[in-house]
């Protein structure tokens, strides 16, 4: 029997174009949001077929983690930004600066003035989203959104730029709330970036304005 000539498609052009549905439904132009692909704990050899299919924007959540693995996987391709989307101690502040392109998770008055101190030494200013902890939860990452105006404040005064908002909400309950009080914020502040929206909703997050994405197991299968 013959087979029909078809190529499977991978899930890094399934992701896509599940992007781009998601925002020509939202009349949005498909090129204003970013897809971060989320490496975390994926080996080079998960990664590099991404590279080679054209993806050039990743993310990690540990410094110790990046560091071991982006180096070598950068000389696969010179062109690729790394984002960083966990949390930052302060004291990895310099490596952070050194390794990353930009940060998502900046969401404390002492990691303001480490990162400033870090990117002054470096002579590097990194776009930096400013993580919020939308839900209100206990255990979350993210600055409380009553201390949100303070501090962009901070951030703007020690000329940190600003990418936009991030945030991660809830498990288990509908994200919707959660996404659309996160785009409120950033326009109530003046800032254009949405950080938000991971395999399970980034169809939903783009429709309620997301420009930055990060899908980790949609593209790389499950996490053990
Ligand atoms: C792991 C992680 C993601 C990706 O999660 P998936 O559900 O695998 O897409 C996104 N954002 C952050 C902050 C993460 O830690």
């Amino acid at each position: 029997m013959n087979q029909p000539d078809v190529q499977p498609v991978s899930p890094l052009a399934e992701v896509q174009s599940r992007i781009a549905a998601a925002a020509r439904i939202a009349g949005r132009d498909p090129a204003e949001v970013a897809l971060v692909a989320i490496s975390k704990t994926r080996p080079a050899e998960a990664i590099l077929p991404l590279i080679a299919a054209g993806q050039r924007i990743f993310g990690e959540n540990r410094v110790a983690e990046a560091e071991a693995k982006w180096p070598a996987l950068r000389e696969a391709h010179g062109d690729i930004a790394l984002h960083l989307v966990g949390q930052l101690q302060s004291n990895k502040a310099d490596e952070a600066v050194a390794l990353f392109d930009c940060i998502h998770s900046l969401d404390r008055s002492s990691l303001v003035g480490a990162l400033a101190r870090a990117m002054d030494k470096a002579g590097r200013r990194l776009p930096c989203f400013v993580q919020v902890n939308i839900g209100d939860e206990a255990q979350k990452g993210g600055c409380a959104i009553a201390t949100l105006p303070a501090l962009l404040a901070e951030a703007r005064g020690a000329d940190i730029p600003l990418a936009g908002l991030m945030c991660v909400p809830p498990l288990d309950i509908e994200p919707t709330p959660f996404f659309a009080l996160l785009d409120k914020l950033a326009d109530d502040h003046g800032l254009a970036g949405l950080s938000m929206g991971m395999s399970g909703d980034f169809e939903t997050a783009i429709q309620l304005g997301a420009t930055h994405v990060r899908v980790g197991s949609a593209l790389f299968g499950a996490r053990a």
